[in-house]
């Protein structure tokens, strides 16, 4: 059943990426603004992959998933905590060219800008990967969930330096 919703998933996007590849080959580059206002067909523009972190299907994980596009490579991430892992990794040199992140609204499950969301941590709320900084696209909501499940604070992106993932999900 799941092989096959697969399957079903790889041939639409493959349709859809020859319908858009024959007709509307400017847009190609210009579809960064399209996060928001297009979240429900932005989706299908993706090329699930298995997480880039820790190899877990991310499609598995609707309430976590995270698609980052950094030095123009199209990176799947199962939850948040994969991504900041990856991000804090020197290495790679993914955190200075970041070009688009989608981060999953924890209460919407819709894709929001990863780069303005607000994170919870310390909830009883755990992402496959175990403790793991929950996304929420305003503060309200952040704040309504930090009080429903005893989060105990709230980050922006730029706050989540090395020293705080090491803190928090440790
Ligand atoms: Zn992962």
């Amino acid at each position: 059943m799941l092989k096959l919703n697969k399957f079903c998933l790889f041939l639409f996007v493959g349709i859809i990426s020859i319908t858009f590849s024959c007709t509307n080959k400017t847009t190609k580059e210009e579809n960064t603004d399209t996060i928001e206002s297009n979240s429900e067909t932005s989706e299908q523009k993706y090329n699930w992959t298995d997480c880039q972190n820790c190899g877990m299907p991310t499609n598995d994980f609707p309430h976590w998933q995270v698609m980052l596009k950094a030095n123009s490579e199209n990176l799947a991430f199962c939850a948040p905590r994969c991504m900041m892992i990856h991000l804090a990794d020197s290495s790679n040199n993914a955190a200075n060219s970041i070009e688009k992140m989608d981060v999953t609204d924890y209460y919407t499950t819709q894709k929001i800008d990863g780069k303005a969301a607000f994170y919870v941590t310390g909830s009883d709320k755990t992402s496959p990967m175990g403790k793991d900084f929950v996304p929420f696209s305003t503060k309200e909501e952040a704040t309504s969930f930090m009080q429903e499940h005893n989060g105990k604070k709230i980050y922006s992106f730029e706050e989540i330096t090395q020293e705080v993932i090491v803190l928090e999900l440790k």
